[in-house]
């Protein structure tokens, strides 16, 4: 129940979740487009301080729990023996718990072995958020995501084969409209070709939003990274799902930074996605006024 700072990030979906904060920042923190913990020191926090925060919310939410987000940035980072803890002692004080969720980093996942992952699991650890952004090095080496394709693969494929649901998002627009980050295309067809090897069970799509006081708001602001237009990320959004072949797959496109959202399941909403896109491409559909659009 104790938190370092107001501003609390968790992933939309877990909006029903008691946040127990485990780290303070992210292990990484240099992304180019991100913002979220630019004024944190990365630190885990003392696992007593962690159990204790486990006692105080059972006293305040009682024992009816059904589903913790462990923040913040790169919660797996915790040594295994200490994250088992935290898992364990959740499970016992929450009989009803269903679901205990956090941001994996890719570094952070493998540097634990497969057998750490699959306890992990097996202990309660149920889904992952991981942050691909892109399948493309160019991409990746352009926003500073500190990982290359190969070792982000490797990373999701371990937590898919551990049994941890993977719910994996990317970000379309990353490489600017005059090709500041690369080719749009090669962006979009190794980011395809990367889920489709990881073969995550959800995907989130989203769109580059330029954030204040993030180096590539900055470029924005200075003109040398120029915001795609919304065509343009309705075509990446279509070139995307029309190469995406993991099946089943939970596929949304509806976060704030999305002109036109969609939320499904592929492949059975192949075609209806890309009919409603190409309604928008003509002008048919009113697309979204996004978040943080005009920095
Ligand atoms: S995008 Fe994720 S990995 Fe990158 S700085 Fe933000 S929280 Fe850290």
């Amino acid at each position: 129940m104790r938190y370092d700072s107001d501003l609390l990030y968790r992933p939309p979906g877990e909006w029903k979740s008691y946040l127990l904060q485990c780290t303070i920042g992210c292990s990484n923190n240099q992304c180019t487009f991100c913002g979220m913990y630019k004024e944190k020191k990365f630190r885990v926090r003392p696992v007593e301080d962690i159990l204790e925060d486990i006692d105080m919310a059972l006293d305040y939410y009682g024992p009816g729990l059904r589903r913790v987000f462990l923040m913040d940035g790169d919660a797996i980072v915790m040594k295994t023996g200490e994250l088992m803890q935290v898992l364990r002692k959740l499970y016992s004080a929450f009989p009803l718990l269903e679901k205990v969720t956090l941001y994996a980093g890719p570094r952070s996942t493998l540097s634990k072995s497969p057998q750490e992952l699959k306890e992990l699991h097996d202990a309660g650890l149920s889904r992952a958020y991981l942050g691909v952004e892109s399948g493309s090095d160019d991409v990746l080496r352009f926003i500073h995501k500190g990982v290359d394709a190969k070792t982000m693969l490797l990373a999701g494929q371990r937590l898919v084969e551990a049994g941890i649901d993977l719910w994996v998002t990317v970000i379309l627009g990353m490489t600017g409209a005059n090709g500041e980050g690369g080719d749009w295309q090669e962006h979009i067809l190794s980011t395809a070709k990367i889920i489709n090897e990881m073969r995550p069970r959800h995907l989130s799509a989203m769109t580059f939003a330029p954030a204040k006081g993030t180096p590539l708001g900055d470029d924005v602001l200075a003109g040398r990274f120029t915001v795609c237009d919304a065509d343009h990320i309705l075509r990446e959004c279509r070139m995307l799902i029309e190469h995406l072949d993991v099946d089943p797959l939970h596929f949304t496109s509806n976060h704030a930074s999305n002109y036109l959202p969609l939320k499904g399941g592929l492949p059975e909403d192949k075609e209806k996605f890309l009919a409603l896109i190409d309604q928008a491409l003509e002008g048919k559909i009113r697309l979204r006024k996004t978040l943080n659009r005009g920095i």
